[in-house]
């Protein structure tokens, strides 16, 4: 057993006491003396070592002071937990700028200070560093008022058996908030991006796409197709050479145009889009790329060019309409000459061969008049200016009609036959001359293409569910020539004959039937023919017809009514300034047994009238120094009692008659026009 200077002091001293009766008597005086000496020094030894460990306890206070101050001023937050997560110590940085709550004394489970949905992860993270021994470091966020995200570095030491965690917290809400931002903005944008009905690219100053928005799904690809492109590569070859002319200009400029281009879709066919553009800057505030917007306009461009094609079909219709106008009134005027001169040579006496020429000149005269109505009459329905005009009348009338026409024009050995296929209703409430005019043509092209046999017309009718409307189908059936089956469908298309067939034997110039198909569309009807050819034709059509209220029954007497026939003559004022048209329309009226005084212009006409001189006023429209319309309005303001005025015109377009008689007058002819037009029109006036 070691024994120190103490002991063998302490050792010395019991030695000395257990003899001190020798001691006094001098035996042990000596070694007494030296104990003495020995004790002293002993004494000396420890009163420095004493100086020497107080100067080591005042150095150590001063390096504990040193790191207290460290401690608590640290910039970090420290926290030191036992391995219940039981907070032993922090320090000021910790309480002020982390958890407020931090109190001594107090149990402090670290833990609930943690936001809950980062507890779990906290628990593992140190049971993994309590694993290893090793220091390591976690992000999560604290409880407190405003977002508090915080770094942690921890590690563990045992100390007396005991582990402890040392946290350093390292404040990184800013970052978190700055990268929550950027995460929300960079969604936000792709957002937005991904549903815009535009592309964003983002090219270099060599066009090279660094950037290319989702939304480039609209032009079929996806972001990748665009790895290692520029933005040139897309662009339609003939345009390609204005992209880039237009993408180096506004790098030089700043400022970049709008541009419109082609550009080639994945499928591989080529778009209309557009592109306006915008510049990122870099630090040095140099043009650093270029942003662009793209869209697709192909609409725009169809909406354009749909829009120039209405407009050019407008134009041309116009055109159309205004050239066949005045066409058919240059036509009108020589004709109207043709036909009167024609059909007052017809009454003159004549030899065979002669009445033969009068013949084929009132016919063919009388062909060109029916061709210009055709053509008129189209370009009415084309235009869409033709209006029904529906009145109550009696479909018996129109079979009647139909035979009456056959006998007047047929002079071939062909019978007439009439099929009523359902009873004849009372009346019928539609356009009655328009459903004629039908009729009229398919029975003319029947006796135009048949040599002999039969001609039947038939009639039939289906009611509507409610009794109120009939749909009333005619058919017009021949055993003529027929029609080749592959032609069929075209003869309703306008300018449409048969090229095979005779066009010297057969005139005509296509119109007819083009027309027919419109009038029984405006109707709410279809038209239609079965043929073949060597085997007669079968032409059907139907037209909805509304059935009269019981108590607008139609009057069949009406159709039979006898028009009261004018026995005496007039004295007419022939307003006409083409010596031509004076000549034969005087000469016609004179043949009627009118006397006519003839006035060149309005103003003639005005000098001449006196009332109660004349019974009617023939007023030519368009005639030097003062029109017809003019004359017109002047004679109704000087004079209360006027005779009728009849406007007389070779304007005859739809709507031309409704015009002018909203201008003053009473009636109105076209010319040319034949006697029994003006014998028509003067029953109706003075029966
Ligand atoms: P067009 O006025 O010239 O007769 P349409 O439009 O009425 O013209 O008829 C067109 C063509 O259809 C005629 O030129 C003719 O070739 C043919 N066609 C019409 N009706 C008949 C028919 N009943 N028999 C044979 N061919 C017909």
């Amino acid at each position: 057993m070691p024994i120190n200077k103490k002991d063998q002091l302490k050792e010395q001293i019991d030695k000395v006491l257990a003899n001190k009766d020798k001691v006094l008597s001098g035996v042990y005086a000596k070694s007494l003396e030296q104990l003495v000496e020995d004790l002293k020094i002993y004494q000396y030894e420890l009163e420095f070592q004493n100086d020497e460990l107080r100067r080591i306890q005042n150095q150590l206070e001063k390096t504990v002071d040193e790191f207290e101050e460290l401690f608590q001023e640290a910039p970090l937050g420290y926290i030191i937990m036992d391995e219940n997560f039981q907070v032993i110590r922090f320090n000021e940085n910790a309480k002020v700028n982390f958890i407020k709550e931090l109190h001594y004394g107090k149990q402090n489970d670290f833990r609930k200070f943690i936001k809950v949905e980062d507890q779990d992860r906290f628990h593992l993270f140190c049971k993994r560093i309590l694993k290893d021994y090793r220091r390591d470091e976690i992000e999560l966020q604290l409880n407190a008022e405003d977002p508090l995200y915080v770094n942690i570095t921890a590690n563990v030491k045992k100390i007396d058996g005991k582990v402890f965690f040392r946290l350093a917290l390292y404040d990184i809400t800013r970052r978190k908030v700055t990268e929550r931002l950027n995460r929300m903005q960079q969604q936000e944008l792709s957002a937005i991006t991904e549903n815009m009905s535009e592309v964003i690219a983002v090219s270099d100053l060599n066009g090279n796409i660094t950037y290319i928005s989702p939304s480039c799904s609209l032009l079929g690809y996806q972001q990748e197709d665009f790895f290692d492109s520029t933005i040139f590569d897309h662009v339609h070859p003939e345009d390609i050479n204005a992209v880039k002319e237009s993408h180096a200009r506004a790098f030089v400029t700043q400022k970049s145009d709008m541009v419109r281009f082609r550009y080639k879709v994945k499928s591989g066919e080529y778009i209309w889009v557009e592109t306006s553009g915008s510049f990122i800057f870099n630090e040095e505030g140099e043009i650093a790329r270029a942003l662009f917007v793209m869209r697709d306009i192909s609409h725009l461009i169809e909406h354009d060019r749909l829009t120039q094609e209405v407009e050019l079909n407008k134009k041309n219709l116009q055109f159309k309409q205004k050239f066949l106008a005045s066409l058919s009134h240059e036509i009108r005027t020589p004709l109207s000459g043709i036909i009167g001169i024609a059909e007052l040579l017809e009454k003159t006496h004549l030899d065979d061969t002669q009445k033969d020429f009068v013949n084929t000149l009132v016919n063919s005269s009388e062909n060109l008049r029916e061709i210009i109505d055709q053509v008129l009459d189209f370009s009415k329905i084309e235009a869409g200016k033709v209006k029904l005009n529906k009145t109550v009348f009696s479909p018996e009338s129109i079979l009647n009609y139909a035979k009456e026409t056959f006998g007047l024009i047929c002079k071939k050995e062909i019978v007439f036959e009439s099929v009523i296929d359902t009873p004849l209703p009372n009346s019928i409430f539609a356009d009655q001359k328009r459903i004629m005019q039908v009729i009229n043509n398919l029975l003319v092209n029947a006796i135009k293409f048949t040599e002999k046999g039969k001609i039947t017309v038939s009639y039939s009718h289906e009611k509507s569910d409610d009794g109120k409307t009939l749909i009333v189908k005619i058919g017009v059936s021949d055993t003529g020539i027929g029609i080749d089956p592959k032609l069929q469908k075209h003869i309703f298309t306008p300018f449409s004959q048969v090229d095979e067939i005779d066009t010297e034997k057969y005139h005509g110039i296509g119109l007819g039937l083009t027309i027919c198909r419109e009038i029984v569309n405006l109707h709410g009807g279809e038209i239609g023919v079965i043929s073949h050819p060597g085997n007669g034709s079968h032409f059907w059509f139907t037209f909805v017809a509304e059935v009269p209220e019981s108590g607008s029954v139609y009057n069949s007497q009406k159709d039979n009514l006898q028009e009261k026939v004018l026995t005496h003559s007039l004295n007419i004022l022939l307003a006409e300034d083409k010596p031509v048209t004076q000549k034969v329309v005087k000469l016609q009226l004179a043949a009627m047994g009118h006397h006519v005084t003839l006035a060149p212009d309005g103003k003639k006409v005005l000098e001449l009238f006196k009332p109660n001189q004349f019974d009617l006023i023939l007023m030519d429209i368009q005639m030097p120094e003062m029109d017809g319309i003019t004359a017109t309005k002047i004679l109704r303001d000087l004079y209360n009692d006027l005779p009728p005025i009849i406007g007389l015109s070779a304007n005859a377009f739809e709507g031309d008659k409704e015009k002018y008689m909203a201008q003053g007058l009473d009636d109105y002819l076209t010319k040319p026009f034949r006697s029994g037009d003006f014998k028509k029109l003067a029953n109706k006036l003075f029966q």
